[in-house]
């Protein structure tokens, strides 16, 4: 059985004192009605919150991540925040290759790969972002985009590297946009990353690679997302924000 895993993204959401309200929120929520199944979950709020986050959620077993971390370990690079100084924080996991960041920040496979790097050298394990945009999908496109976003990513690695893992498909047409993808479009995008997985680290590792769906995901569709046999859990954008929603999310997999 593979672990189950629902990781909010906050983006640019929030300030201090709503955020950490917001995880004081889902903490009471969680120690009042614990999930009934053994559901790993994970916060990314903003950089500047994340050390208070921490002290509010030390008493759960949630865990906190960042959103991005640095592509250098340290020195003269203005504005930026490395994995270390995350991991100091308290963070034990960072999103890395959100679409927004290769997009918007034009941030390249090759940062990316040395991102993952310096985020599993300082401790904390990479969600993976990859996914096509709607244009590649038009085009048919989806399986040579994800395939080549794997594989300047991550598949450098070495086993034991890559084992620490965690990848999150997520259709660039379906992020913040209310478009979500069919459960049989996730399925069948995530059967396929979960096959090359197999063909660059074999079928032990690729059985044990939790792959999230994320994507305009909420709580009236995650449960028929999380129900497919390769979706092991999401990574919730919009509906994060909402500790009712994202718990909702967190849920679906308790119900039948
Ligand atoms: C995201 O940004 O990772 C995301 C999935 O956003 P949303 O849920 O708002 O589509």
């Amino acid at each position: 059985m593979r672990e189950k895993i629902v990781a909010g993204n906050w983006k640019m959401n929030t300030d201090l004192k709503s955020g950490i309200d917001l995880a004081k929120e889902i903490s009471i929520r969680l120690k009042h009605k614990p999930l009934q199944k053994d559901i790993r979950i994970i916060i990314a709020p903003p950089f500047t919150h994340l050390s208070q986050v921490q002290e509010v959620i030390s008493s759960t077993s949630m865990v906190l991540a960042a959103q991005n971390c640095a592509s250098e370990s340290s020195g003269a690079f203005t504005g930026e925040v490395s994995a270390s100084m995350l991991y100091s924080t308290g963070a034990r996991a960072v999103i890395i290759g959100h679409s927004e960041r290769r997009a918007l920040f034009a941030e390249t496979s090759e940062q990316l790969a040395r991102k993952i790097d310096l985020a599993l050298e300082a401790g904390l394990q990479p969600i993976f972002c990859c996914g096509e945009s709607l244009e590649e999908r038009k085009q048919n496109k989806q399986n040579i985009v994800v395939e080549q976003q794997l594989t300047e990513g991550l598949f450098h690695l070495t086993i034991e590297s890559f084992e620490r893992i965690i990848i999150a498909y997520e259709p660039v047409w379906a992020i913040g946009t209310g478009l979500t993808a069919s459960p049989e479009q996730a399925q069948e995008m995530h059967q396929f990353i979960r096959n090359s997985v197999q063909e660059a680290y074999g079928k032990h590792t690729s059985d044990k690679t939790v792959i999230l769906y994320g994507g305009s995901c909420k709580p009236s569709n995650a449960k028929s997302l999380f129900k497919q046999k390769d979706v092991d859990g999401g990574l919730i954008g919009g509906a994060s924000l909402n500790a009712g929603d994202f718990l909702a999310i967190a849920r679906s997999f308790e119900e039948d």
